[in-house]
Formats: C-alpha cells, sequence, structure tokens
C-alpha cells in the first residue's frame, strides 16, 4: 500500500458507460437481476428475486450489511401482526394507515401506503421465516429504545394528540431480539437465506457506473473488485472504523482513508451484464458530507448515522441516467431526550424562549422542530427534582448504556446551574419576560390549571416553580450532546414497480431502486422502524418486479392494491460488448467539472451527474431547498 499522501474518498458515482454494438462477448459476468448493496433492502429484493427464479448477483462495496446491520433492528409493522396479538395488543391495517397517514403526509400515493399496512402482518411472517426473530413482550412506558427486557413497543408518537384522535394507538414497534441495538440480528439471518437461496454474492466490489444502451436503457454495472488478500485488510478495517467510530471519530476516519487507499490500489475492474435489470440498494449519502451540505445546510453539523458507504453512490448512479430525485432535503435528526424520563419531563425551549413541542415526542419530530422551525435551537430545562430523578433514572438496568452515558455525560459537563429564572435568562441569552411567561404557562398546565397547549399529559409534567434551574444544550450544534442525523430522500420511483423514474415522469428501463436510494415511505418522516419496513417492501418489491422484468411504460397500470399484472418486458437488445473506444461520452466537460472538483477536494459534483451530462449549460440544481446558512447563537 502507498504511503504518505492522503487518500481521498473515491467519487461516488461516474458518468454511465454508453455501449453501442452488440455480441457479448466481453461482460465478466451476468445475471437476471443485479443488486448493488447488500444491506437490509438488498437483502430483501435478493431473496425476492431468487423466490421468482431469477438469477441474482449481488455486489456489495463492503461485507453487506451497511446500516441495517449496525441499526436498532426496529422493524415498523402492524395491523394485527402475531406478536403484537401475544402481547395482547389490539392493531387493523385501517388503524396503521391512518397513523402513518398523518406522519407519511402524501409522501406516497394513498394505494401504495395502504398496500404497506396490507402487507406488514406478511412481511413480517416473511422475515420470521427467514429467520429474523421477534418476541411479544410489550414494554409498558414511552420511551425512544426498550431495554433488553422488551421487543415491541410504541415506536413512533401513535399515543400522542393529534395522532391519537385519528387513529386507536398501538405499539407497532417490532425489535428483533437481541441484546443493546440488534441490528444484526435482524440481518445476518436474512444475509444467511439470500446464500442458501442462491444469490450469489461479490463482496468487496464497489459499484462505480451503470452501463447502458443508446437508448438509456441499463444493461449492467461496472465495479472495482479488491483483489486476493487486500480484501479481507479492507473488511477488518471498515469493520474496525464501526466499531470505534463512536468514541474515536477521527481515527475511523483514519481507518476509512485506509480503505479508500486499498480501494483506489488494489482493484480490478468488471463488468456485468443484468438481463432484467439493475436494482439500487446502496444506502442513503448522510456520510457524503459535501452533499448533506449542499442540500441540507441546517443539518451539517449533526452527526452522521451510518456507514462510510452512505456516501450517495446509489442516488448518484440512478440521477446519472437522468433518475429523478425528490425528499433529498429530508434528514431525520434524532433528539432523543428520553430516557432519562425525567428530562422528558421539563421542557424545550427556543433561542427566543419558548416552547415549541410536547417534549414526549418521538425524538425525529422534536429534531425536525428543532431543526425546521427553531434554528437548531433545543435548550432543555431540568429544576433539582428532575435532576436528582434523571440520575436515579440513569441507573444501570434501568435504560441502554447508549441512553444513559450521554444523558450522564450531559448532566456532568453540558449543563448550566441557575439559582433563579433572572439568572437563567442570562446565561441563555433569552428575554426574562418571555421565558417567565413560559415558566408561568408550563406550571400553570403542570397544575392542571390550563391545558397544556402542546397536549403534553398532565401526569408527564413537573411544575417548576423555583430554583435552581439546570439548563442543557441540546441544538443541533451541541458538541457535547451530538444529535445523530440520517438521510430519508431519493429516487423517485414507480410505486408498483421500484422503477426509477425520470423528471418527464417516464420511467428508466432496466433501473430499479429500493431502500434509502428510493423515496419510500420514510422519506417525509421517520418514525423507529419504518426506514427497514420500507427496506422489506420496497425490497422484495423491486426483486419481484425485476424478477419479473416488470415495466409499466403508462401512467395507467394498475394499483398495487388491484394486484401487479406484468404489462410489458421490454425487449434486450441482445449482448453489447464493450471496448473503451466504443464509449460514448457526450460531454468531456462533465468529467471536467467532476475532476476539477475532486481536486478541490469534493467527491460530490455540484451538479447531478445526469445533468451535467445531457445538459451541461442547462440548470444546475435538481434540490431547491435548503439554501441559505445557519446564523450562529449568540450563546
Ligand atoms: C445506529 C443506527 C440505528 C438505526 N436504527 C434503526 C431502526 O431501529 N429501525 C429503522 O427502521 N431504521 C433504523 N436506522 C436506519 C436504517 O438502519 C437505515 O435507514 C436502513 O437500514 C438503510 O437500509 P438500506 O438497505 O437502504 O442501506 P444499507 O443497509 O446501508 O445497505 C447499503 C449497502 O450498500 C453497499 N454499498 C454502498 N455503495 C455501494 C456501491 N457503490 N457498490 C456496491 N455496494 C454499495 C453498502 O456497503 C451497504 O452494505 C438506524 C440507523 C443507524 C445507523
Amino acid at each position: 500500500m502507498s504511503k504518505g499522501k492522503k487518500a481521498r474518498a473515491p467519487k461516488p458515482a461516474e458518468p454511465p458507460l454508453v455501449v453501442t454494438q452488440s455480441n457479448g462477448r466481453s461482460w465478466d459476468d451476468e445475471a437476471d437481476v443485479v443488486i448493488v448493496g447488500f444491506g437490509g433492502a438488498g437483502a430483501c429484493a435478493a431473496l425476492e428475486a431468487r423466490a421468482h427464479r431469477a438469477d441474482v448477483l449481488v455486489l456489495d462495496r463492503f461485507h453487506g450489511g451497511g446500516a441495517t446491520a449496525i441499526s436498532g433492528g426496529v422493524l415498523y409493522a402492524g395491523g394485527g401482526t402475531h406478536i403484537q396479538k401475544e402481547a395482547g395488543v389490539e392493531d387493523d391495517p385501517e388503524a396503521m394507515f391512518r397513523y402513518l397517514s398523518q406522519e407519511v403526509k402524501g409522501v406516497v400515493s394513498e394505494d401504495t401506503l395502504r398496500d404497506f399496512c396490507n402487507k406488514s402482518v406478511e412481511n413480517l411472517g416473511w422475515l420470521e421465516q427467514h429467520g429474523v426473530p421477534f418476541e411479544g413482550s410489550l414494554c409498558p412506558y414511552k420511551t425512544s429504545y426498550p431495554t433488553d427486557d422488551y421487543y415491541l413497543y410504541y415506536s413512533g408518537n401513535e399515543g400522542f394528540a393529534p395522532y391519537k384522535d385519528v387513529a386507536k394507538p398501538a405499539p407497532r414497534g417490532h425489535r428483533a431480539k437481541g441484546t443493546g441495538l440488534p441490528g444484526a440480528n435482524f440481518y445476518e439471518p436474512l444475509r444467511k437465506a439470500a446464500h442458501r437461496a442462491g444469490a450469489r454474492v461479490e463482496y468487496e466490489a464497489r459499484v462505480t457506473r451503470l452501463v447502458i444502451d443508446s437508448k438509456n436503457q441499463v444493461l449492467g454495472v461496472e465495479y472495482r473488485q479488491i483483489e486476493g488478500l487486500w480484501s479481507k485488510l479492507h473488511r477488518k478495517l471498515h469493520e474496525a472504523g464501526i466499531a470505534v467510530v463512536k468514541y474515536n471519530p477521527k481515527l475511523a476516519a483514519k481507518l476509512r482513508e485506509r480503505c479508500f487507499r486499498i480501494e483506489a490500489d488494489h482493484s480490478a475492474v468488471k463488468r456485468v451484464r443484468a438481463r432484467n435489470g439493475v436494482i439500487l440498494a446502496a444506502g442513503g449519502f448522510i456520510y457524503n458530507r459535501e452533499m448533506v451540505k449542499e442540500i441540507a445546510p441546517q443539518y451539517r453539523t449533526g452527526m452522521p448515522l451510518g456507514t462510510a458507504s452512505d456516501n450517495g453512490s446509489g442516488i448518484l448512479l440512478g440521477q446519472s441516467v437522468g433518475g429523478k430525485t425528490d425528499l433529498m432535503s429530508r434528514i431525520s435528526a434524532w433528539r432523543f431526550i428520553n430516557p432519562p424520563e425525567a428530562f422528558a419531563k421539563g421542557m424545550i425551549i427556543n433561542q427566543k424562549g419558548e416552547r415549541y413541542i410536547n417534549e414526549f415526542m418521538y425524538g425525529a419530530a422534536v429534531g425536525e422542530a428543532m431543526v425546521e422551525q427553531n434554528d437548531g435551537v433545543a435548550l432543555l430545562i431540568i429544576d433539582a427534582d428532575l435532576r436528582k430523578l434523571a440520575r436515579e433514572q440513569c441507573k444501570p438496568g434501568k435504560a441502554q448504556w447508549f441512553q444513559r452515558a450521554p444523558a450522564l455525560l450531559n448532566l456532568w459537563f453540558n449543563s448550566k446551574e441557575a439559582k433563579s429564572l433572572e439568572e437563567l435568562a442570562k446565561i441563555i441569552e433569552v428575554p426574562i419576560e418571555t421565558l417567565r411567561k413560559t415558566f408561568d404557562e408550563y406550571n400553570d398546565a403542570a397544575d392542571g390549571k390550563i391545558a397544556d397547549r402542546f397536549g403534553k399529559d398532565r401526569a408527564k409534567m413537573h411544575a417548576m416553580r423555583e430554583g435552581p434551574y439546570f439548563v442543557i444544550d441540546a441544538g443541533i450544534r451541541s458538541k457535547r450532546f451530538p444529535c445523530p442525523t440520517l438521510t430519508l430522500g431519493g429516487l423517485v420511483v414507480d410505486e408498483r414497480t421500484g422503477q426509477v423514474k425520470r423528471e418527464d415522469g417516464g420511467v428508466i428501463p432496466g433501473l430499479y431502486a429500493a431502500g434509502r436510494n428510493a423515496v419510500g415511505v420514510c422519506s417525509r418522516q421517520y418514525v423507529s422502524g419504518l426506514s427497514i419496513a420500507d427496506c422489506v417492501y420496497s425490497g422484495r418489491r423491486a426483486g419481484g418486479a425485476a424478477a419479473r422484468g416488470e415495466v409499466y411504460a403508462t401512467h395507467a397500470a394498475p394499483t398495487p392494491t388491484q394486484g401487479t399484472p406484468i404489462q410489458a418486458r421490454l425487449p434486450l437488445e441482445g449482448l453489447p460488448t464493450i471496448r473503451e473506444r466504443q464509449v460514448a461520452d457526450p460531454s468531456p466537460e462533465a468529467h471536467a467539472t467532476t475532476v476539477r472538483r475532486a481536486r478541490n477536494g469534493s467527491a460530490y459534483p455540484r451538479q447531478p451527474l445526469h445533468r451535467s451530462i445531457r445538459r451541461p449549460g442547462g440548470a444546475s440544481r435538481t434540490s431547491q431547498q435548503g439554501r441559505g446558512g445557519l446564523s450562529k447563537r449568540s450563546r
């Protein structure tokens, strides 16, 4: 391995390789369905495609698993799963649909959301058949994540107004059985099942570009696979990076660099033909900090939650052939403050000194209100009683260590004490009149004199009439209380097949997307379990459709609730030969732009690839949202 210069992150995607002749001699491999990424969505797509007897090849940049394998392993499922029944919970698909309609706010069509809810029981059973363990032990209290005693819990906002007014609340967070964050217990059975089912998997194989014909039909992919023993070293370094990132991000960054170096120096280029289609299932883009800065700058100070491969490559590959994206600025910021429950019994205020949310709401709802409406500010205020209670609730066995540790660290190192309201107002630099009004209102609601205007349950409120008070900086810029963030937007897909759509509404033949590469049920709002549930739903959908070679050319095709008969199978143009001299590169400027930016240290082409290739002089941004920077907080 060459030493010295810092290894730069590889470009997440290259412009597509356009092939013009057909005879099929120069592909290294071929399969009916080629899947890019072997995380949650990729594994589900592989299993479903194999169930349809397709020959499946999966390519993964690392060793599979992705964010799914390090996740909390929570699946949002309902409508009367046998796990809910075992726990004595009543639920039906209609209640699930009504609740989720409030959360997802039209991000997918009503038909698709209904289909998602109707298939929830079946999808849970399907996961169990493949070995994913669940258990009907119901958590009796509201928490952001239960202890190892419980595996079914209220993982969203079901019990709060206004949600509880439209749908009977039911716990739908089905956590895979296992201690701590059991994402691996969710993922590993799927990996094994996919291998058992006959899916071929190539690890340490990074897909760099799509291969298309002159009509923009996707024919296959080009990838770089690490050779020999280097692949083992690459895997070990990647695993070590994931293990240390929470405690030593700098070391994790160094390990990532070593991985990049191995990828650059020890990979062989290969091309694989996809007879029916390519499924993009390569995760989100939270680790592509250039992209985050550009698309959702208000979240740039959040802590990236995921793995190094969340660099947007799947989305950019889709864009490189004209795929449309949406909701790219939707980032889920997890401002979890409960446990300890004592924190949520206090209040969160903004820089004006006003409360803005029921502090018991799900962490992503708190995070959204914090970033989108309150300039990223969240000042958590408790009094001496709540502080004492918080310490009590942070004792071993009362919460997970990853919940107790940050809470205690915040109490010790990230809280400021004020003897009186006046002193508190000075410390946090908010007008005393507003702060007094906020406290008066809160205390009156806690004493039952008035209803809380955010619908907080009186039993969960605690009047704070006397100092000392303690304030914790829980905002998105807080260095001592980092706010985890992950991306939700992606490629727009046909909701019946998962086929990637173009700007004009048509589909790109031969290209599908799933999981966090695609806009899905969780792309507007995340509640715990909804991303993984969407990976299962969208992964199975894309796997089945690609295996069948299903292509809907018009908007008039049937909706999921009416069934999804195969309408047409696109004729494929033989097997093209790829030689470099045949590669059509309509716009050398596109490369110049990318290379120039890469030299400046950015791995993210400022123009979406397909734009820069097809319309070099044209409009440069697909995302209109989230420009202006953040104003600095005064304190
Ligand atoms: C700590 C943590 C806890 C979480 N807890 C939950 C939870 O409990 N419930 C929930 O619903 N969500 C949770 N999430 C979010 C959820 O895990 C992810 O949104 C989801 O798993 C993404 O799945 P995916 O299949 O889209 O991508 P991933 O699972 O990340 O898989 C993508 C795969 O693609 C591969 N890849 C990337 N680029 C390439 C390329 N160019 N070529 C080949 N392969 C490539 C990667 O190596 C990776 O294996 C959590 C996330 C984290 C980080």
